[in-house]
């Protein structure tokens, strides 16, 4: 990573103090256009320490703009002349784009926990000119580098697994937020929770549903060949617009396994293992967003379960702890 003199220092104070943590999870305001998520799709990973905004030696300003005249690191806010915003998290969890982009530089060369001057990263150029790093990745040789230089990546894609390559004390994520530095011709740090660089705020995973009611809560008695209409919704937890076509393109999906041929598929979906998208696109975060499809009794007269799951089409799977999964009990009669 070019022009950042300070990347060996990062994370020199960090920990991955368990307990008390800074709930990102919260009522979050929306705004009109999608910008940035947190960087990882596990719902209860929490900030341990933020940006310092005050570049002195032993003066802070953390993200919620109190200062400290001193150098010792405060649990939930920041420690002195950090860079970026850490997460505590296990080794090799899901880092995810923050925003698309283009990746622009890796590095996976070093072991996964490998202490040391350097550590291993993916830095992404977004189209708004920033740049996003994702530091402490475990090794390339241990899954932790999943892009390449040159790749296109949508938000939320998968761009590497948790370490604690570098100066690290304890498997976290860091993750720094830069921008171009006209006067200095540098990329500069800031702090993307005090300046809301989230599309919510303070800040959500990319993709995350709460099941809310059907069309049917119970069973579905349908005659042997006869298709009748069920619609589910969902409220939309991400900090991500859902969307009916293109990027950003949420569906409902079988799974259990994963994208199985339904034997209940109808003539209105779009695969055996696909019913349907969400039913109105532009389902902002904290919306609602129904999903409406047919159910069409083909196997034997009998009683079935048919398990469904929401899915961003090529990126994710919402099944962190099965969330965005539901089913539906199906009895088919002669
Ligand atoms: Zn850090």
């Amino acid at each position: 990573m070019s022009g950042n003199a300070s990347r060996a220092l990062r994370c020199a104070a960090a920990s991955a103090l368990a307990g008390i943590g800074l709930s990102l999870i919260g009522a979050g305001v929306a705004v009109a256009a999608d910008s940035y998520t947190l960087p990882f799709y596990d719902p209860t990973v929490t900030l341990s320490y933020g940006v310092d905004r005050d570049r002195r030696l032993d003066h802070q300003i953390d993200w919620t703009g109190q200062a400290w005249n001193d150098g010792d690191p405060h649990y939930g806010r920041v420690y002195d002349q950090h860079t970026g915003s850490d997460f505590p998290m296990a080794l090799r969890s899901e880092v995810a784009a923050a925003r698309e982009g283009t990746v622009v530089d890796t590095e996976g060369g070093f072991g996964t926990t490998q202490f040391g001057t350097f550590g291993n990263f993916v830095l992404l150029a977004h189209p708004d000119g920033n740049r996003t790093l994702y530091y402490h990745l475990a090794s390339s040789a241990d899954g932790g580098i999943a892009v390449s230089v040159g790749d296109s990546v949508p938000a939320g894609e998968i761009v590497g697994k948790s370490g604690c390559s570098g100066l690290c004390f304890g498997a976290h994520l860091h993750f720094e937020f830069l921008i171009w530095n006209v006067t200095g011709r540098t990329w500069a740090f800031v702090d993307p929770i005090a300046e809301r660089r989230w599309t919510t705020w303070p800040g959500r995973v990319p993709f995350l549903a709460s099941y809310m009611r059907e069309s049917n809560p119970g069973t579905e008695v349908i005659k042997r060949g006869q298709t009748i209409t069920h619609w589910v919704e969902f409220r939309n937890d991400g900090g991500r617009t859902w969307r009916n076509t293109g990027v950003g393109r949420i569906a409902l999906a079988t799974w259990d396994p994963p994208a199985h041929a339904s034997p209940f598929a109808a003539s209105d979906w779009t695969y055996p293992w696909m019913p349907t998208s969400v039913d109105v696109s532009g389902t902002a975060p904290n919306g609602i967003g129904r999903f409406t499809f047919g159910i069409r009794a083909g196997p034997p007269p009998g009683s079935y379960l048919e398990r469904y799951n929401l899915v961003m089409l090529s990126v994710h799977w919402f099944d962190y702890e099965r969330i965005g999964s539901f089913y539906i009990p199906i009895t088919v009669n002669n």
